[in-house]
């Protein structure tokens, strides 16, 4: 069972505009914001889902200045009070990376694998420097690594910095097949602006001659118990993950959005990291309708601590519920 926050659940329902008068969409509050900070300070949030302990590891932040053309259909000015509306910094994007761990049937699987401090700025790499340790998880215990997409900040971990030596040489690596067809393929440099060439070469210089790797189409077991849905738009192959059924399941998202305060709240806003900006837009709605649909508890990669909650309509868009940690 996922347990949840009555706090959040009061004050992020639509029910909280009519009971204060207010005309919508509380998300936080300042003191669930406080509570947020001390979260990031310990590196790491724990919960349940059924029988299986799932923990999300924060690997750091980025603070991305503002830019103009970070979303195509929203004004710099717009992006600013839908931070401050939440009580965000509106002097920088604050983007933080969480990575999140389940341990179930007594093996430990963990779902993309930080910056590596190698992208996000100088305040990413938390999970490798001390996160992952503090959350009492051995990396040398991580029995199986699943991949939501190739962008850096998810599979950099993975890969050493200057060698591209394997950081977890011993784990079973699942990389999703459409996302795999799409950067291992030689010709896809002709196709890929100078900014991501260097991605796509070291994706090719890197999973194909790695023995412990293996591939998970739509709809199929990438282990046993976690199945792969088809998330594809912010990146070709982009792929979510499904664990348990009934009363319990959990959907890894990874980056069916970028920050709540943003993109949750605002499913239509199209990110410049969204490939196929459109897709990910019908992606993003269609996994989070699952989500109500199914009581699902959703992580997302880009959703700091606890990283993780239901999802309830919130006028056009939605809120996240964050779950309550143990
Ligand atoms: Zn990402």
């Amino acid at each position: 069972m996922q347990s949840i926050s009555r706090r959040g659940l009061v004050l992020s329902a639509a029910a909280a505009g009519a009971a204060f008068g207010l005309d919508g969409t509380l998300e936080i509050i300042s003191p669930a914001h406080a509570q947020k900070a001390d979260m990031m300070e310990k590196g790491f949030s724990k919960f349940k889902v059924g029988d299986a302990t799932v923990t999300t590891v924060y690997d750091g932040i980025w603070e991305k200045a503002h830019d103009a053309g970070f979303i195509k259909n929203a004004s710099l000015d717009e992006t600013k009070s839908a931070l401050k509306a939440v009580g965000h910094t509106d002097d920088f994007v604050p983007i933080p990376f969480t990575i999140t761990v389940v341990e179930m049937g007594g093996k430990t699987i963990m779902f993309d694998s930080g910056t590596g401090g190698q992208t996000g700025g100088p305040k990413a790499g938390l999970l490798a420097k001390q996160n992952l340790a503090k959350a009492g998880i051995d990396a040398a215990k991580i029995s199986t690594i699943v991949v939501t997409h190739f962008h850096g900040d998810h599979i950099f971990g993975l890969m050493a910095k200057d060698t591209n030596a394997q950081t977890f040489p011993n784990a079973e690596i699942v990389l999703p097949e459409a996302e795999y067809k799409f950067w291992a393929d030689e010709g896809v440099l002709a196709k890929l602006d100078p900014g991501r060439q260097g991605l796509a070469k070291r994706v090719q210089a890197t999973f194909p001659t790695w023995k412990n790797v293996k591939q998970v189409a739509d709809g199929k077991d990438a282990i046993a118990g976690v199945r792969a849905i088809n998330s594809n738009g912010h990146t070709p192959g982009h792929t979510s993950y499904l664990i348990g059924s009934g009363a319990n399941q959990l959907i890894i998202s990874g980056d069916i959005t970028n920050i709540p305060a943003l993109f949750v709240k605002n499913p239509e806003w199209q990110a410049v990291f969204d490939q196929d900006a459109a897709l990910a837009v019908k992606s993003r709605r269609a996994i989070f309708d699952q989500a109500i649909a199914d009581k699902a508890v959703v992580t997302g990669y880009h959703w700091g601590l606890p990283g993780a909650g239901t999802i309830q309509k919130d006028g056009n868009g939605y809120a996240l519920v964050p779950v309550t940690s143990m």
